[in-house]
């Protein structure tokens, strides 16, 4: 497959309406040139989402996000930049032109579609190797006596690999691939002696797609009680990313869209057995605990999740490093309490089990409050050092919900049944509170040129909103901008704020066009300093104050370094520079409206 022309990009970037394109995912409204409304990619209640239709970019002045609109369609359908590109094609009416890539990229695709093929084919061969060989006789019974049908069975490409060493190894030369190819997607390894084997034998094979259901790997079940690890996975390859892999998800997606919620289960057989009792938005984690990763790659699909996991026995870490990636995305977790040691495919298989399963979805309770009720299930309430080990554990949960309604019940419950004043407990959770503000620099306190908004991105550091300040004044008035451009280096600028001066220069007309595809951080860069600058006033003043402020904090900078060195002399100068500076910026003029 060759790459999509440059001249095909910009049709689809013309043709495409980003209005239209968010409009399906908040409501935006008009507002001058622009369009605003509640971000798509975080809870808030005040809008901070802006919408340019003009330069079709986006931005979030309060999480941060920002870029245009096959940007927006990548993050919002989970899906790589091609089909982004190629959805916005077919919904705007426009036609791809393909032109050949350079030779090593084109190898490199090469080589990928080679080992998907590999891949698929080996997928296919132990499926048939299930449902033909004599000797996956006793996988077709454990199979069946875990009352998982054929026909399911079959839909997801259920497989059985031989006993023998060497099958998948010989059949797939036989086929014109090289042991290092079945080495790379792990279906091969090397053995003590040198030799390679087959990975997998004597094994369920349950293949694992990705949405689009290209075979990424394999997770193999033993059958065998002396057979090592009762599961084996691929290990991780190039495609093969565990803590990324939702298992089902090809097959669970039109079903999770339409449910407008998505089930999560720990293994194979729990997404077979709940998808064949009509629950098809199932798909699994291959663990007791949700990873962020997952968590991303849902929160593109569905708002609300619920984990029908052994919450009980997960990492109480993991399980808030999930919620904090939730609750940034939007995104509802909630618990369905599975009965003590029973999984989801045992319910499955008993009289009834569908109904009970499906009652407990509907009853799953918010993922925070099943982890503050599990601490205070266990606490010993008339132990005070019990107590404290117990408010200590879920002042962190508490704190991951942010100031919301749920939060203040939860906080009254705990403080009722910890024997404590409401108000303790939320001194607990607001010091457990992870910082928002970043480094924050003691400003140089008065006649301070406007800032910008103050819904800003919570990482940013104050010397960092500067910067973009006096960015986005050089976006407002480019003739003046070009000379400060000329003037801030690496040692006035951060990593990105430098790449991004580095484009405006060379762009300085009309920065939004042709940004880079693989850049999506310059892009939403870009995106913030255009709304900023029609959103602002820009002034000579405040550009050269933003400027001179910028350059102190640079010989503040050099000044600590020279005296890290020892070079005393080089900091006593430093010092006299830097007197001279404040001097200047204590007489520098003002811009209108400041204070
Ligand atoms: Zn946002």
């Amino acid at each position: 497959m060759a790459l999509i022309s440059g001249e095909s990009l910009e049709r689809v970037k013309q043709a495409a309406d980003i209005v239209e394109v968010v409009s399906a995912h908040t409501d935006l409204r008009r507002q001058g040139a622009r369009y605003t409304g509640l971000c798509p990619f975080h809870d808030e209640r005040t809008p901070s989402f802006s919408v340019e239709p003009q330069e079709k970019l986006y931005h979030c002045f309060g999480c941060g996000v920002g870029g245009d609109v096959i940007k927006f369609v990548e993050e919002k359908e989970g899906v790589g930049f091609a089909e982004a590109v190629e959805l916005l094609a077919d919904r705007y009416g426009v036609e791809l032109e393909r032109e050949q890539e350079d030779p090593q990229a084109e190898r490199r695709r090469e080589r990928r579609r080679r080992l998907e093929q590999l891949l698929d084919r080996s997928a296919a061969y132990y499926a048939n190797y299930l449902w033909e060989s004599e000797e996956a006789g006793k996988a077709r019974d454990y199979l069946a006596g875990r009352g998982l049908r054929e026909e399911v069975l079959r839909d997801f490409g259920v497989g059985y690999a031989p006993s023998a060493w060497d099958k998948i190894l010989v059949r797939g030369q036989q086929a014109g691939f090289s042991v290092e190819e079945m080495r790379s997607v792990g279906l091969a390894q090397r053995g003590r002696s040198g030799g390679d084997y087959d990975r997998f034998r004597e094994r369920i094979m349950f293949p694992i797609r990705d949405r689009r259901g290209r075979v990424l790997g394999f997770g193999g079940r033993a059958m065998r009680a002396d057979q090592g690890a009762k599961y084996v996975n691929t290990a991780e390859t190039d495609f093969f990313h565990k803590s990324q892999i939702l298992y089902g998800v090809d097959r669970a997606k039109a079903a999770i869209a339409k449910a407008g919620r998505a089930v999560v289960v720990e293994g194979y057989t729990d997404v077979l057995a709940l998808h064949q009792a009509g629950v098809e938005e199932a798909v699994g984690v291959m663990g007791t605990a949700i990873t962020p990763d997952q968590v991303a790659a849902l929160s593109g699909m569905v708002e609300e999740v619920v984990l029908a996991l052994d919450a009980d026995s997960a990492g109480q870490e993991a399980m808030l490093r999930a919620q904090r990636v939730a609750a940034g995305r939007r995104m509802r977790l909630r618990v369905a309490a599975m009965p003590a040691g029973e999984d989801p495919a045992e319910m499955m298989a008993e009289e009834g089990g569908a109904e009970r399963f499906r009652a407990l979805l509907e009853g799953a309770d918010e993922l925070t409050a099943f982890q503050v009720r599990l601490v205070l299930e266990r606490t010993d309430t008339s132990s005070p050092v019990e107590r404290d080990r117990a408010l200590a554990e879920v002042a962190p949960v508490l704190a991951g919900m942010g100031e919301t309604v749920s939060r203040e019940e939860l906080v009254r419950k705990v403080a009722e049944q910890l024997d404590l004043e409401p108000a303790m407990v939320m001194g607990r959770v607001v010091a457990a509170t992870p910082a928002t503000g970043g480094r924050e620099e003691a400003a140089p306190e008065r006649r301070e040129p406007p800032q910008q908004q103050p819904r800003r991105p919570a990482e940013l550091t104050s010397r960092e909103r500067r910067e973009r300040a006096l960015l986005a004044m050089c976006v407002a008035i480019p003739t003046e901008g070009r000379q400060y451009l000329a003037r801030l280096n690496e040692a006035h600028l951060s990593p990105t704020g430098l790449r991004v001066a580095a484009w405006l220069r060379e762009h300085p007309e009309d920065p939004a066009s042709n940004l880079p595809h693989d850049d999506g951080e310059l892009a939403g860069v870009i995106a913030e300093l255009l709304i900023m600058s029609r959103e602002e006033p820009a002034s000579h003043e405040a550009m050269e104050l933003n400027f001179l402020l910028l350059d102190q904090r640079r010989l503040e900078d050099e000044i600590a370094a020279a005296g890290e060195r020892g070079d005393y002399e080089r900091r006593a100068a430093l010092s006299r520079e830097r007197a001279a500076l404040v001097e200047r910026i204590a007489h520098a003029e003002r811009p209108a409206g400041s204070l």
